[in-house]
């Protein structure tokens, strides 16, 4: 089956090959270091968000570490001061990092785009497909043994179908050439407008703990 993805793909005439085929080579080819990632982004035109931005956000944390956070966009908070999850989704987050010992500065924290959509709408194919090699590069350069995603939009744009969260969570997928397990974790935001779905995220954490017993050592 198609998915929805596939169909913005199709219908802007992007050959989804190219861009799955895009992520995997950029991984094995950036020799790059961070900071010459962060400035390819703070310079970034490559699509219309840099009009309306006021800052980049390159994300931030520690960055030898073993878990990458990926969510999906900056937010109003994030653009004024440039940094990833400040607001209220990034205390929420902070507070569940909190509850399995870890501290927001022992990850690295970054999302999908690097620039705020305004009025917060979701990302768009194209920016999506505009940002996607800074990511590979972060990723490529960070090394983590396990990468989270928060939320659908983060979920898309590394895995192939399009499922529901409930189909997400509680598993671990590998893509293509990527030797790092994935796993999905609901987003912050959305614990906040459902707050009876907290329990859940007890779930996710005790998920990735259990990854971590697995894959670091
Ligand atoms: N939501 C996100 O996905 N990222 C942020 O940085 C803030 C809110």
């Amino acid at each position: 089956m198609i998915s929805k993805m596939q169909r913005y793909f199709k219908e802007m005439n992007i050959n989804i090959l190219w861009y799955r085929d895009n992520i995997t080579s950029e991984l094995s080819l950036s020799s790059l270091n961070i900071n010459e990632v962060k400035d390819s982004v703070n310079n970034c035109t490559k699509c219309n968000l840099h009009k309306t931005r006021n800052n980049t956000v390159f994300g931030d944390g520690e960055v030898e570490s073993d878990i990458m956070i990926i969510g999906e966009a900056p937010g109003k908070d994030e653009d004024e001061h440039g940094k990833p999850f400040i607001g209220r989704a990034g205390k929420l987050l902070n507070q569940f990092l909190k509850s399995i010992n870890l501290n927001r500065e022992s990850v690295f924290i970054t999302n999908t785009i690097k620039c705020r959509p305004p009025e917060n709408r979701n990302p768009s194919v194209e920016e999506i497909v505009s940002c996607s090699e800074f990511l590979d590069q972060q990723i490529k350069i960070i090394k983590p043994k396990v990468l989270v995603l928060l939320g659908k939009v983060a979920a898309n744009r590394f895995l192939e179908d399009d499922k529901p969260m409930s189909e997400l969570r509680q598993k671990k997928f590998f893509i293509n050439k990527i030797d790092i397990p994935i796993i999905v974790f609901y987003h912050p935001a959305y614990i906040l407008r459902s707050p009876l779905m907290k329990f859940s995220v007890w779930e996710d954490l005790k998920y990735l703990n259990s990854i971590l017993q697995e894959h670091v050592s």
